[in-house]
């Protein structure tokens, strides 16, 4: 049978968050931020999950989240690296022996049991795709001075999100190579994919909802979804997502 792996991102220290407490460790709705992708790929069927945590976090991590909230598929806990891009590769040396990766940031609570189905579909069709939705703003891309140089068309521009999924040998030669003449550009794996390789990226359907937590204001936004999602169990999936 063919082998998935989650890695999940949890090693950054989210400045913009302001707080002293890592915002993958904040409490959201009674838990930790990072405990909800955990238990969605806990939940989903990937076969095991790799987690990466900040340097010296891995103890608390086993202990107040693997242990305590009995996430049984982690087969790993492994320390990250400066950059996020820094991470993806210890989660990927981690997850050797996997056919295919699904890459999740663990600041994305919102994760559901759908988006990683339909990952997983689609990463066995295309090799590389990545959850996102189209935008509903129109977007402008800015000069140096701050003027409107371009407005590409909004129907071909999406927000991308993860999970981003590719098949490992794909994504690990990617990274290697990036890696070698490292290019600090790099703010997610598509574009590892995208400049290393000839491999298209399909983007697949997310969520609006699947948002990344950034800022103090998304943790209301998530706070808002989560009880949302809690009081209109809309499906089976769903009333599993949230048990
Ligand atoms: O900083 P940003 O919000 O882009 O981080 C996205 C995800 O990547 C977060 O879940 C964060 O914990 C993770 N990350 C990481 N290692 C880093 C930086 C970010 O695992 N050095």
């Amino acid at each position: 049978m063919e082998k998935f792996t989650a890695i999940v991102l949890a090693g950054g220290t989210g400045k913009r968050m302001h707080s002293h407490i890592h915002k993958q460790y904040l409490e959201l709705a009674g838990n930790p931020v990072l405990y909800y992708a955990l238990k969605a790929f806990e939940e989903s069927d990937v076969t095991d999950i790799v987690l990466v945590t900040g340097a010296d976090e891995e103890t608390y991590c086993q202990r107040e989240i693997i242990e305590k909230y009995h996430i049984s598929k982690v087969k790993a806990i492994v320390p990250g690296g400066a950059e996020r891009y820094h991470s993806v590769y210890a989660g990927l040396c981690a997850a050797d022996g996997a056919d295919y990766v699904l890459i999740h940031d663990g600041a994305r609570p919102l994760v559901t049991y759908d988006i990683i189905c339909r990952s997983m579909e689609a990463v066995k069709e295309y090799h590389a795709c990545v959850a996102g939705m189209p935008v509903k703003d129109t977007i402008k891309i800015a000069d140096e001075d701050g003027y409107a140089s371009m407005t590409p068309e909004r129907s071909k521009v999406w927000q991308i999100q993860t999970p981003q999924s590719f098949s490992y040998p794909l994504i690990y030669e990617a990274y290697h190579k990036m890696l070698a003449n490292e290019d600090s550009a790099i703010t997610d794996d598509a574009m590892v994919v995208e400049r290393m390789t000839n491999q298209p990226v399909k983007l697949i359907e997310g969520s609006y909802s699947n948002i990344k937590i950034t800022t103090p204001e998304d943790m209301l936004i998530a706070e808002m979804y989560l009880k949302h999602a809690f009081e209109n169990p809309r499906d089976e999936k769903n009333e599993k997502k949230l048990k």
